[in-house]
C-alpha cells in the first residue's frame, strides 16, 4: 500500500547540504577520494574539558529528564554570556534551551506563525528557514541580493518586502552561506524601516558570532536598536562556536509570552534537550573562552587563502567576507565558459566528477549561479582541493 505523505511533508525538500556530505560519503565509501568542502562544521575536536564535564555527567547518573526549557544552570550560563558578550539582559524565563539552534528556529516558527503569514528571508539564506516558514504553514518572502552588494539588504529593499501579512524578519550575521556582516550602521537603517512596522518580530541568529575578523565587537540589532527588544529573538548555540555540532544544544532569548510559547510546543514534541549535552554546553559557555580567538584566526587564514585561489580561476568572482567558514563565489562566468555545464547545480556535479570536491550548488541557499564552499577543514586539504578545481575548470 502507497502511504501518502501529509501536504506538510510534501510541500519540503531535503536539506541540500546535508545531502551533498552524503554523498560525498557514499563515493567515499566506494574507494573514490573525496575532498569535502560542503561541510557546515568546524573540523576541530570539542574542547577536552567540555568532554570531561559529560563523562562526569554520566558517572554522576545526571541522565534523567530536565526542566523542558533547560537546566538551571545552563540557562544561568546562558543569562551570563548574554551579558558578557552581547551586552543584553535576560531573566531565565526569557530563555529556552532546545536540540540545536535548529530546533530553536524551529520552535520560533512553530510558536509564532499562523496560515498566510509572511517571513521576509534575505537571499542567499541558510537552507532551513524558507522550509521551517512551509513546515509552519507560512510564506517565504525572499529579498534577492547580489554579489556586488556584498550580499546584504538594504533599508529600501526591506520595505518593499514588507505587506500587511510580514510576520518575522530573520537576520543571519555573519551569514551562512555568504560569511556577510551587517555592520552597526546598516543594522540601525533596517530597524529605522522596522520601527514603522510594531507587528514584525525580529530573529537573530547569531549561530556565527564568534567567527568574525572586523576586529571590532560583534553587533547584533538589539546592540544598535534595543528599541526592539520587546519584539526581537536572538538566537544562538554551541554548535560553530564550541565545535559541538553532535551535542544538539542551541538556545533561544526574547520576549516572555513569545518563549513560553516556545516551550509549550517543545514540551510536545522533544522535551528537554538531552541532560549530558546541556552539563557540557554549561562547560563550554562557563569555561577558558581563549579558544575562540585561536579558531576565528584560523579560520581567518584558511578565508584568506580559499578567496585568492577562487579568484584566481578564470570565471569565479569570490569576495573577501568578514567571517564564518564560507566561501561563496559568483561562478557564472564558469557557467558561461564552459559548454557542457548550464547552471549551477551541473557545476557542483561536475567538480565532485572531475575534480573530486564537493561542494554546495548555491541553489540551495536560494541563488543560482553561485557555490558555497566550506573551509573547516585543513590547509592541505583545501591546497589540495583548490589546485583541483582550478585544473578541472582550466585544464
Ligand atoms: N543557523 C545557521 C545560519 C546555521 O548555519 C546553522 C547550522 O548549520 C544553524 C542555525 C543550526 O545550528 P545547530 O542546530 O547545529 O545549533
Amino acid at each position: 500500500m502507497d502511504i501518502r505523505p501529509s501536504h506538510r511533508a510534501q510541500a519540503i525538500k531535503p536539506s541540500p547540504t546535508l545531502a551533498v556530505s552524503a554523498k560525498a560519503a557514499e563515493l567515499r565509501a566506494s574507494g573514490r577520494n573525496i575532498l569535502n568542502l560542503a561541510a557546515g562544521e568546524p573540523d576541530f575536536d570539542t574542547p577536552e574539558h567540555v568532554k570531561a564535564a559529560a563523562i562526569e555527567a554520566i558517572n554522576n547518573g545526571f541522565t534523567k529528564y530536565t526542566a523542558v526549557d533547560g537546566t538551571p544552570e545552563l540557562k544561568a550560563a546562558i543569562a551570563e554570556k548574554f551579558t558578557r558578550e552581547n551586552r543584553l539582559d535576560y531573566e531565565p524565563q526569557q530563555i529556552l534551551v532546545s536540540c540545536g539552534c535548529k530546533h530553536s528556529i524551529y520552535n520560533l516558527m512553530q510558536a509564532l506563525l499562523d496560515p498566510d503569514d509572511e517571513v521576509i528571508i534575505p537571499a542567499p539564506y541558510w537552507v532551513s528557514y524558507p522550509d521551517m516558514t512551509r513546515l509552519a504553514g507560512a510564506q517565504p518572502v525572499i529579498i534577492k541580493t547580489r554579489i556586488d552588494d556584498q550580499f546584504k539588504i538594504t533599508p529600501d529593499q526591506l520595505r518593499g518586502a514588507i505587506s500587511d501579512r510580514s510576520r518575522l524578519l530573520i537576520i543571519n550575521s555573519p551569514s551562512n552561506p555568504t560569511g556577510s556582516y551587517y555592520s552597526p550602521s546598516e543594522l540601525e537603517a533596517l530597524a529605522g524601516i522596522l520601527a514603522d512596522h510594531p507587528e514584525i518580530v525580529i530573529a537573530s541568529d547569531d549561530i556565527y558570532e564568534h567567527i568574525l575578523w572586523t576586529g571590532t565587537p560583534f553587533t547584533n540589532i538589539l546592540n544598535t536598536s534595543p528599541a526592539l527588544y520587546d519584539r526581537t529573538v536572538v538566537l544562538n548555540g554551541v554548535s560553530k562556536a564550541y565545535a559541538m555540532t553532535g551535542w544538539r544544544i542551541g538556545y533561544a532569548a526574547g520576549p516572555d509570552a513569545l518563549i513560553a510559547a516556545m516551550k509549550k510546543i517543545q514540551s510536545q514534541s522533544t522535551s528537554n534537550p538531552t541532560s549530558i549535552s546541556q552539563v557540557a554546553a554549561t562547560a563550554a559557555l562557563t569555561g577558558d573562552q581563549g579558544l575562540l580567538k585561536t579558531q576565528c584566526e584560523t579560520f581567518r587564514q584558511r578565508h584568506d587563502f580559499v578567496v585568492d585561489a577562487l579568484n584566481a580561476i578564470e570565471g569565479v568572482k569570490a569576495m573577501p567576507s568578514d567571517g564564518t567558514f564560507y566561501s561563496f563565489p559568483d561562478v557564472s562566468g564558469v557557467i558561461d565558459l564552459h559548454d557542457g555545464i548550464v547552471n549551477d547545480v551541473d557545476l557542483a556535479e561536475h567538480l565532485l566528477d572531475r575534480a573530486s570536491v564537493a561542494v554546495v550548488p548555491g541553489s540551495a541557499f536560494g541563488a543560482p549561479g553561485c557555490l558555497r564552499l566550506s573551509y573547516a577543514t585543513s590547509m592541505e586539504v583545501l591546497e589540495q582541493a583548490l589546485g583541483q578545481m582550478q585544473a578541472a575548470l582550466e585544464g
